[in-house]
């Protein structure tokens, strides 16, 4: 089959369009013909050289594509069904993946970061990951759902315990993490801020349901939803900024508050004064991906179109260099996805 390799890390210039030899599945695996295959932020972050990431390796988490064949021990599902794959890695027998708990398995990886993900024609995954779609998603649209929606979902839901009209400001609200948010965040009821750098993405944004855009090379984003909220601040921050809006973040709460992140584009230091977190009883969350049960939770609000994954552009995988130098440009909104 082909694929897209690295053998070392760098910039775009590394990725090989390669053949290398078809996965064989083991018998409790299946074998999943690649359709489509949506990158992340991950698949930059990788490229350029994360450790734990064995060379040669391919690049990839959110696939999705057609069953080729079913191993001896797996039931339920047959050739020529059309899946897309939970994007992560876990041993599926340790007390924390029988309780459910996935994302805490020793073993825990996204697809394509410690282990082989998606950039090719085919790939052989455990049953356990193989979730079956409704025909109004083709296979761009299901690629292009589960790693931000499941990653939303577990930090507003799982870690925020977001409730009913609440406030939640959205970082980045043109990033993958940020478009599924917003949406998650208004099938609660919540009113949602978000910011972004220009004009454009904030009325996509807003076109999502986010309630008012900050344009944060404008505005001063703790000022603004003072201002909106009538100087209450947000319950929720969703943060994945890191280094430049962490301030700011933490300037946007009301007493009692909670930030929830995933992420540290802009840098990984966050510098502030304790006893403002004290004083103000806020809630500093970290979170991680999900569990399979908040996946299916979200796929099923994705499923009846409640929320919806949002494509930006398609390249074909031969030319993943140039989707990643698109994606590094961070011109896009919603999902670039490959095409084997
Ligand atoms: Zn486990």
């Amino acid at each position: 089959m082909k694929a897209i390799r690295i053998h070392e890390f760098g910039g775009p210039e590394v990725l090989r369009y390669e053949g290398i030899p078809d996965p064989k599945p083991r018998k409790d695996q299946v074998l999943v013909r690649v359709k489509a295959c949506a990158m992340n932020h991950l698949d930059l972050w990788v490229r350029k050289g994360l450790p734990g990431v064995k060379l040669p390796h391919i690049l990839g988490s959110d696939i999705a594509g057609e069953i080729v064949e079913v191993g001896e021990y797996v039931t339920g599902f047959k050739a020529g069904q059309r899946v897309l794959i939970a994007p992560m890695h876990f041993c599926n027998h340790c007390a924390k993946c029988v309780a459910g708990l996935q994302n805490q398995c020793p073993e825990f990886t996204v697809l394509g970061h410690m282990v082989d993900g998606g950039d090719c024609e085919l790939v052989a995954v455990p049953a356990v990951n193989v979730i079956p779609f409704p025909d109004k998603l083709d296979f761009i649209q299901a690629a292009s759902v589960s790693l931000v929606f499941l990653t939303a979902w577990h930090m507003l839901v799982g870690r925020a315990g977001i409730r009913q009209g609440q406030t939640v400001l959205v970082l980045g609200g043109g990033s993958g993490v940020g478009i599924a948010a917003i949406q998650i965040a208004k099938l609660f009821h919540a009113y949602v801020i978000t910011t972004a750098g220009d004009e454009t993405k904030l009325e996509k944004a807003r076109a999502l349901g986010a309630d008012h855009g900050i344009n944060h090379y404008k505005q001063k984003i703790s000022e603004e939803v003072r201002r909106i909220t009538n100087n209450a601040g947000a319950d929720i921050v969703v943060e994945h900024v890191g280094t430049a809006t962490w301030e700011e973040s933490m300037k946007s709460l009301k007493p009692t508050g909670t930030i929830v992140t995933c992420g540290a584009t802009t840098g990984s230091n966050a510098g502030f004064d304790l006893r403002f977190l004290f004083s103000r009883q806020l809630s500093l969350l970290g979170s991680y991906m999900g569990t399979m049960g908040e996946l299916y939770e979200v796929l099923g609000h994705v499923f009846a179109g409640r929320v919806k994954p949002v494509v930006d552009r398609t390249f074909p995988l031969k030319e993943a260099r140039a989707a990643h130098e698109y994606m590094e440009a961070s011109q896009m909104f919603g999902k670039v996805v490959l095409i084997p």
